[in-house]
Order: structure tokens, then C-alpha cells, then sequence
């Protein structure tokens, strides 16, 4: 039998599945250009990945929502979407412009009512947020050196059953190979979950890998 999981139909699979479940309007449309125009870096999640953001919005029936790395807002903007009216999600971003941009992004999105930006370095502002603690649902996507330190915060602050997402589990395939410290500490991370006594994980096969756990008892 044929390898189905050869890279060429994995990437034609998320094409695939993007194009059954996946629609952008032009808010969305609207960000990635003006980031574009702007000169951030093109490191967004893919629109599928957003698509996935939201299901585990709902499988989660997640009120209270941290994002940690917003860049201009297009992750949050699908996570944002997918919450019900009296939710929050909280989204930490160290760059000036880039929150600069996503306030933007969150007013064209129509969720800045439920969506609160908390500008600074992400290891100090969570731990003030960690008085609003538990969470239902923690993505992280900032810097790859934190992500174990993200972890443990995460493991922390999630309520029993909520669950922890992590964009860029399989650094373009990078985790195989090491060519960097984040390909390393991407290792370690996913290690990590693993490994840990407080969160069942797993890495979902979909676009740069989405490592995902959820709180046990
Ligand atoms: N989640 C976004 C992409 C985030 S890119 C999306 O899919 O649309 C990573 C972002 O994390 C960048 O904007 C970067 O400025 C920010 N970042 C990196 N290190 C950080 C840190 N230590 N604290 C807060 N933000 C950080
Ligand atoms: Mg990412």
C-alpha cells in the first residue's frame, strides 16, 4: 500500500481539509495584508490551524482563554470567533507594533469586547494572570526557548480538563534534526508533555504540528 503520510499528500491533505472546513472573511483577509504591509514576520498560524484553534474553543467549551504570542492578531481572531459571548481570551505580546496591530485586527474582527491584550514579556505577565487562574484553554506560540516554561505554567493553570496547544511541535521537521536552540527546547517541550503526570498529550499531524494536552485529575 501506498504511504499516505508522505509529505507531499500531507500538505495536500490540509489543503484538503481547508477547503471542506475552512472560510476567511475579510477580517481575516484584512490582517495577514495589513501584517504584510507591515513587515511582520510570516509566522501566523495557517487558517486551518485557526480552523483547529476553534474547535478546541468548543470540544473544550472553553469561557477563559490564554494566547501567549499574538503578532497582529490572526490566531487570536479565530479564537476570539469561537467564543461565547461572556468569554475572554487574554493575549500576551511583547512587540509594541505587533499589539499595536492586533487592536486593530481585534476591532475589524468584531471581538475586542471579549478579547484583552496584555502588552510585556509573557513570563511576567502570566504571572499576574495567574491570579485569574484556571483556565480552560492555553495556546501557546511565542517564543520556541519558553515553551517549556509555558508548559509547566499551563499545567498549573488549566482547570481539570482543559487543555493546553502548542503551535510549531514539529519546527518544519527540525525536532528530528536539531539545527537550533529552539529546535532543542521544541524537543524538550514536546518531551515534556510526554512525559508529564498532570496532562495526557499528543501532537496532531496538521500543518506544523499542534502538541495538545489536556489537565487530568
Ligand atoms: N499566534 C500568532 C503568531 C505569534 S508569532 C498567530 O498565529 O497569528 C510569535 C509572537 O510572539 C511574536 O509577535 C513575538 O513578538 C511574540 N513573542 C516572542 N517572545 C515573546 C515573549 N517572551 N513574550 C511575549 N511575546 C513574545
Ligand atoms: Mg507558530
Amino acid at each position: 500500500m501506498a504511504d499516505v503520510l508522505n509529505d507531499f499528500s500531507r500538505a495536500k491533505l490540509d489543503d484538503y481539509v481547508a477547503e471542506l472546513f475552512v472560510e476567511e472573511d475579510d477580517a481575516f483577509k484584512w490582517i495577514q495584508e495589513e501584517a504584510k504591509q507591515q513587515n511582520l514576520p510570516a509566522i501566523s498560524v495557517r487558517a486551518y490551524e485557526g480552523r483547529l484553534l476553534q474547535l478546541l474553543v468548543w470540544m473544550t467549551g472553553a469561557k477563559k482563554v490564554v494566547e501567549i504570542g499574538t503578532l497582529a492578531g490572526y490566531s487570536g481572531a479565530w479564537i476570539g470567533r469561537a467564543l461565547p459571548k461572556d468569554g475572554k481570551l487574554y493575549t500576551l505580546e511583547m512587540n509594541p507594533k505587533h499589539a499595536g496591530i492586533a487592536r486593530q485586527s481585534f476591532e475589524r474582527a468584531g471581538v475586542s469586547d471579549r478579547v484583552e491584550l496584555i502588552e510585556g514579556p509573557a513570563l511576567q505577565s502570566l504571572q499576574t494572570l495567574a491570579h485569574s487562574h484556571p483556565f480552560d484553554l492555553i495556546f501557546i506560540d511565542a517564543d520556541k526557548t519558553s515553551y517549556p516554561a509555558y508548559l509547566e505554567w499551563a499545567a498549573e493553570n488549566l482547570r481539570v480538563g482543559g487543555t493546553v496547544a502548542a503551535h510549531n511541535a514539529f519546527r518544519s521537521g527540525k525536532v528530528l534534526a536539531f539545527e537550533s536552540e529552539e529546535d532543542r527546547q521544541m524537543d524538550a517541550f514536546n518531551r515534556a508533555l510526554a512525559a508529564s503526570k498532570r496532562l495526557e498529550g499528543f501532537i496532531l499531524a496538521i500543518g506544523d504540528g499542534m502538541a495538545v494536552g489536556v489537565k487530568k485529575a
